[in-house]
């Protein structure tokens, strides 16, 4: 809880200078509305009286000093209104940036477990309501305390009983405004929560609308999100109810005080122990009493509303990434692409079954090796533990005979090249997400990879070639093409070990042949570990490795374990009969 304390306050550091300048402009602005109803009483005081001849030129004299404070108090408003939310904005972002941050180094498993709507609420709403109360939040309790304190004294000067009274009223109204602002808080978090669902649902939607339409089954979404829309609105309904019950109640109690006052004033006039000015000047108090009031119950809300949010942003950020740099991880220098699996056993979480049990497996450096197996039996999982994208749970994996738990993950993963079934395009043109590889790549690099990748033809056909910008996730592309790109990012980036997670399965006859020749092309001289759906794509593979339930079965060359007639023998059959 202390760290947590500490990072809060750690956001203001960088903005030191233009707090204090801020806090100082918010006490001017309660200095000056505390003096101005004195002015006023001096000048009421000065026309009741006319005791002397220049009160003319006194009351001028009076509007001159009182022009000045409004100007300065203007002043202190503006700097306060836009220096001070821009400082709650930077540090909101800097926040933003410090959770991005570490979104990115959040590990797969992580990744398994949430929506990524809700991850991108904590990102944008949550974090809006941390800036009001960087900024706002010390402004409120600074205003409110010294402008209470301030009418408290000042009016007590004038007038003890009156004092009294108005007084009276202060902790009826406190007592009265907390009770609904904790009415309106509790309402904030929920609503607060609902948008989040509502992310949820419309990232869901949206990813999967060409299934939605597919299926026809907008119905369903229109009604899954009603409902989740709906609930929005019932948090939004107890929100309006208790902050119309909240300001109207301040607004009856100012109103209560005033007539009060006016009663009590005019009374003690009568008696004579109050004059006309005093009465002025108190009613120009009054005006102003609930202010600070406001301010302080203000202040509450956006300490508790700011509190909720930096919870749910701690909560996110201090989650200690599960696969990160050791102490005294290696940096590589150049990669052979030796990979050995020692007695490795993983599974995804504590309380399920071993995925991948005692697996013992020699790759040796520029070896194609392929792996095949029923689905489900775990091979996109083992090849996904050479990149660490998962931890091994016992046992070992080594690469050039150093473990990889002691390499530096940039390290590790720059020499490893994948490519999966499903293709990411980032949003952008064709070179851009080729580029992706290696960011530094020149245009003649790009063009050479995509020619190594088959690619280059049909991009020169598109209307802009390496320019074409491809839509959100390249939706604008055929599979296979979408393919290819993947492949020249590879070449580009130029790993030592390539793993090819069903690259081709998705594809058609012709789009399969001109991937394939091109991840030939990218296999020379590299290791190479091929999961393959399609027997026929790996026959001519060095090694041939079956995986099952029990862990590896067989491994050999295709014409072994053809002779062996077991596993591999019977899959191949079965395929060839289809
Ligand atoms: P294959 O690639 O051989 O078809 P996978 O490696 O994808 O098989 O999956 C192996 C097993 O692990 C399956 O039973 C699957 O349900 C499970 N699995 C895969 N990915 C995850 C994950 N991210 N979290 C939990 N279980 C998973
Ligand atoms: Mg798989």
């Amino acid at each position: 809880m202390n760290s947590r304390i500490k990072k809060f306050f750690s956001y203001y550091k960088p903005y030191t200078g233009l707090f204090l300048a801020d806090m100082a402009c918010a006490f001017l602005v309660a200095a000056i509305m505390l003096v101005l109803p004195l002015c006023a009483r001096y000048v009421t005081q000065n026309v009741l009286e006319q005791s002397t001849p220049d009160t003319l030129s006194q009351i001028y004299g009076m509007g001159a000093v009182m022009l000045a404070l409004v100007a300065v108090h203007t002043l202190c408003n503006l700097f306060v209104d836009y220096r001070g939310h821009m400082m709650g904005a930077m540090m909101e972002s800097d926040m933003r940036n410090d959770l991005f941050d570490h979104y990115q180094k959040l590990s797969f498993s992580f990744y398994d477990d949430q929506r990524t709507g809700q991850l991108m609420s904590r990102i944008t709403n949550d974090l809006l309501s941390l800036s009001e109360l960087y900024h706002h939040g010390p402004e409120d309790l600074a205003i409110g305390i010294v402008t209470l304190v301030g009418v408290f004294i000042i009016s007590l000067t004038i007038n003890v009983e009156l004092t009294a009274l108005v007084f009276l009223f202060v902790p009826i109204m406190t007592i009265y405004a907390f009770y609904f602002n904790k009415k309106m808080n509790r309402a904030i978090r929920t609503s607060r929560e609902r948008i989040g669902d509502i992310n949820a649902q419309v990232e869901d939607t949206l990813s999967g609308i060409r299934v939605v339409k597919s299926f026809t089954n907008e119905a369903i979404e229109k009604r899954k999100f009603a409902y989740e829309n709906s609930r929005f609105v019932e948090s939004r309904r107890d929100d309006y109810k208790s902050s119309s019950y909240f300001s109207g109640g301040m607004i009856a109690f100012t109103q209560l005080i005033t007539v009060a006052v006016i009663i009590f004033g005019g009374t003690s006039i009568i008696n004579a122990s109050l004059d006309l000015a005093d009465l002025l000047t108190y009613l120009l108090y009054v005006g102003i009493l609930t202010e600070p009031v406001q301010r302080l119950v203000n202040f509450a809300r956006l300490y508790q509303e700011g509190i909720t949010g930096f919870g749910r942003f701690m909560d996110i950020l201090e989650i200690q990434p599960d696969i990160q740099d050791s102490a005294g991880a290696i940096e590589l220098g150049s990669v052979q692409g030796n990979v050995q699996f020692k007695d490795v056993t993983f599974k995804y979480k504590k309380d399920q079954d071993y995925v991948l049990k005692n697996i013992c497996l020699d790759i040796k450096a520029g070896e194609y090796v392929a792996l095949v197996g029923s689905s489900g039996v775990g091979k996109t999982t083992l090849c996904s533990l050479i990149p660490r994208f998962y931890e091994v749970g016992d046992g070992e994996i080594l690469l050039d005979d150093h473990n990889i738990k002691n390499i530096r993950l940039r390290s590790l993963r720059r020499n490893i090249g994948v490519v999966h079934q499903d293709v990411y395009l980032f949003a952008g043109t064709i070179a851009d997400n080729i580029r992706y590889g290696k960011l530094d790549a020149s245009l003649e690099e790009v063009i050479e990879s995509a020619k190594k990748a088959n690619a280059h033809d049909f991009i020169m056909q598109l209307s802009d070639g390496y320019d074409t910008d491809i839509g959100q996730r390249g939706v604008k592309l055929s599979g296979g093409q979408k393919q290819r790109l993947s492949i020249a990012r590879v070449f580009l980036k130029d790993p030592a070990i390539i793993i090819f997670d069903e690259a081709t399965s998705a594809l058609d006859n012709e789009s399969e042949k001109a991937v394939q020749d091109s991840l030939e092309k990218l296999t020379n001289n590299r290791t190479t570990l091929v999961i393959a759906h399609r027997l026929s794509t790996v026959i001519n593979a060095q090694r041939i490795v079956v995986l099952t339930g029990n862990g590896i079965d067989e491994q050999g060359t295709h014409g072994e374990l053809m002779a062996l007639g077991g596993t591999y023998a019977n899959l191949y059959n079965m395929q060839l009969r289809l």
